[in-house]
Formats: C-alpha cells, structure tokens, sequence
C-alpha cells in the first residue's frame, strides 16, 4: 500500500492552530480507512526562522521538499519582515519551481453556511487561475526615481505553452465533473497584445471539446455576474492577476475567507503540489485560539481529491458541513462562540460517524 509522503509547513500566526486541526483530521481517515496511510515531516520555515537564519528556508529547501508527495501549507506573514518576503522567498518559489501551473479554487457555498448576496441561491463553481507566469513577473524596471518624470513598467508575460496548459487543465477538469460550461474572464478590448494572445489559445482549446460550451466575458463583468447571477457559472478561467481578485471575491461571496481553501497543482505529479488555506496568518486574532480551521481542512480535503481519493475529499467535506449546519461549534467570523480547537474536534467526530 502507498505510504503519502506529505511535507508540512505550518507557518506564522493562525497558521500552526488550524494545521493541528487538519492533521487531526489527517490522522483519524488513516485511522479508521485501513487502505489510506500516510508519513508526515513538518518543516519550521516561517518568520521566526527568517529572523535566527536571513531566509524563509534553507537553501537547499526546494530539494528538500521535491521527494514529497504533497505539501499542506498554512500561511506565512508576521509584522517583523516586510510581506513580500514570504511571498518571494517561500511561497513564490515553491510555486514557480514545482511548476503548479493550476490554482483551483472551489466557490461553493457549504451547507450550513451563509451567503451576504441577496438572492440566496446555489454558489457552486470553481476558479482555475493560471498560476506560473502572466502578470505577476519580475520582468520590468524604474526609471527616473523621485524626479516628476518618474516611470514604472511592469511587464505581464504569456506564452502559448502556458495559456494552452492551463486553458487544456480547465476543459479537461469540466469535461471529468460533467460541467456543461466554461467561462473565459478576459480583457481583450483593453489589454490588446498578452490577452488577445490568452483567448486565442484559449479558444483553440475549446474546439477540441465541443461537448463543453464556453464563453468569454470580461473580467468586469464577471465580478458583476459573481454577485447578480453566480449560479449561471460553472467554472471560471482565468489569468494570474485577474484569477487572484476573482478569487477573494468568490470567497466573500461562499462565507468568507476563514472556510476557503486552495490548491496549487502540478498536474502531471512531476513535483509536489501544495495545498493552502486563501487567508493569512491573521495576526490580528493570533495567539486566541479563535481561528477558524475550516479552510485548513478542506485544503486537506483538496489534497485527498488530488491523491485520487475523491471518498475521502467527500467525506471531509460532508464532515465539515455535518458541523457547520448544526451551528453548535462556529468560530466567530461565522457567528459562533466555539475554539479553533473545538471546531477540529467536532469536524473528527462527524468523520468517525462516516467512516
Ligand atoms: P489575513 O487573511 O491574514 O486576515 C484578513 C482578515 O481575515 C483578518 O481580520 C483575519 O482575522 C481574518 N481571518 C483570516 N483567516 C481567518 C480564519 N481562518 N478564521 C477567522 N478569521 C480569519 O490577511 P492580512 O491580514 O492581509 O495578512 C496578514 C499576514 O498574512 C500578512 O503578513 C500577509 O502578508 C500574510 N498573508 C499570507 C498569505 C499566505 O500565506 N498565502 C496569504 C495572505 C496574507
Ligand atoms: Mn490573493
């Protein structure tokens, strides 16, 4: 029997607090599925150890990590280093160099949980945003610093290879979920030279499944779609940047960003993917023991799909919503009274019942 080899980075501030609850979680499934096993190593690249050692991990980190089946990540970010260090030194490099080209974001509303959209009617639709290269890239410089002619060019990079894997991944993942459509968020009329590229490729690959309806909308108005009519979409394509503000705004709208979860994929299992809550380290409730750990979960949850365990994903997920339609044990940012750890303890209760 395969033994999953999971690395896991627990990180700064609420980070720790929610990863002990999914690895609770980890450990009840292999428990009680005699078929599911799996071997951890935590790993204390966080702040802390950028204070004692200059970096966010050793240099030889990313060989470190290459080995593993997975990473589940918590989140990492705390006042004593400037926030893109985590982002450049940790998150980034993992990102680009394990080649997760996919970002999958589920925005699907929980039972049990709340939506502050008026019509109160089914959320449940994932984002893939391409993850590896477009807006966000070093590429670029300042010229002129401080004098009233002062300029910044910021270079957004698109190649056909990128568009069409992530472009191939999406049709590919609706196809598989029997989704009957793809929703393109472009920005073509504006953006006339990487985003006419991005839906050309886009478009060549939504030929080869005809069986899949798409269509293009600009980004705009797909936020506007996300709060007037969300359930009129079934998954959404899009770019890095326009993939990252959709995203928050698919969490906002599906209870808010203590229960949204995130997978960062290589999908041809070359190198490791890694799989993180969409929050921070929330300093501000750090230390209370208040954290919602739902977020943290279902990531783990999104790993067990992506280890091709989609039973167990179900299971986890039906577990959380078992907990949250009850309303006994909630975290205050969903209304509740209850502790990170409590919350942890009723999800691995509800488990054992459906094991
Ligand atoms: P944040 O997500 O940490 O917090 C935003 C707000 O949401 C806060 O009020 C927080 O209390 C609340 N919140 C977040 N997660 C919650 C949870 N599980 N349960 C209950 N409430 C929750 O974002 P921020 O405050 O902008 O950033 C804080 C730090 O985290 C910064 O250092 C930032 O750089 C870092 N950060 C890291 C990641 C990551 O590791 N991927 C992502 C975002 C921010
Ligand atoms: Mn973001």
């Amino acid at each position: 029997m395969k033994v999953y080899k999971i690395a896991v980075l627990p990180g700064d501030g609420i980070g720790p607090e929610v990863m002990n609850e999914a690895l609770k979680v980890l450990k009840t499934l292999s428990d009680m599925d005699s078929t599911f096993d799996y071997e951890i190593t935590e790993f204390n690249w966080n702040t802390d150890y950028y204070m004692e050692h200059g970096l966010m991990m050793p240099e030889n980190g990313l060989k470190q990590l290459k080995s593993f089946d997975s990473i589940l990540f918590g989140a990492a970010g705390d006042s004593r280093v400037s926030e893109h260090i985590p982002i450049w030194e940790l998150i980034m490099p993992i990102r680009k160099n394990f080649q997760q080209y996919i970002n999958f974001r589920p925005i699907k509303l929980l039972r049990g949980l709340e939506t502050p959209l008026q019509q109160k009617e089914d959320i449940d639709f994932v984002i893939i945003r391409e993850n590896a290269e477009g807006e966000y890239s070093t590429s670029g410089g300042k010229m002129y610093q401080g004098e009233s002619r002062e300029l910044a060019v910021q270079n957004t990079i698109m190649t056909r290879e990128g568009i069409s894997k992530v472009a191939t991944y999406a049709f590919q993942y609706a196809r598989d979920h029997k989704l009957r459509k793809v929703t393109n968020a472009t920005k073509s009329n504006a953006i006339i030279h990487t985003m006419t590229l991005w839906d050309s490729v886009v478009e060549e690959v939504a030929n080869d499944f005809k069986e899949i309806s798409y269509e293009k909308y600009y980004v705009d108005a797909i936020a506007a779609l996300f709060v007037e009519r969300p359930k009129d979409l079934q998954l959404v394509l899009a770019s890095n940047l326009f993939g990252d503000i959709l995203s928050d705004l698919g969490s906002a709208i599906a209870g808010g960003l203590g229960v949204a979860p995130s997978a960062n994929i290589n999908p041809n299992g070359e190198y490791p993917s890694m799989f993180e809550p969409v929050h921070g380290s929330a300093p501000d409730i750090a230390g209370k023991g208040i954290a919602n750990p739902v977020a943290q979960i279902w990531s783990l949850a999104l790993m067990l799909q992506n280890f091709g365990r989609s039973d167990l994903h179900d299971k986890v997920l039906f577990s959380i919503e078992d907990v949250l339609e009850e309303k006994r044990t909630l975290t205050p940012d969903i209304g509740g009274k209850a502790t990170t750890e409590q919350v942890g303890d009723a999800i691995v209760r509800k488990l054992q019942k459906r094991m």
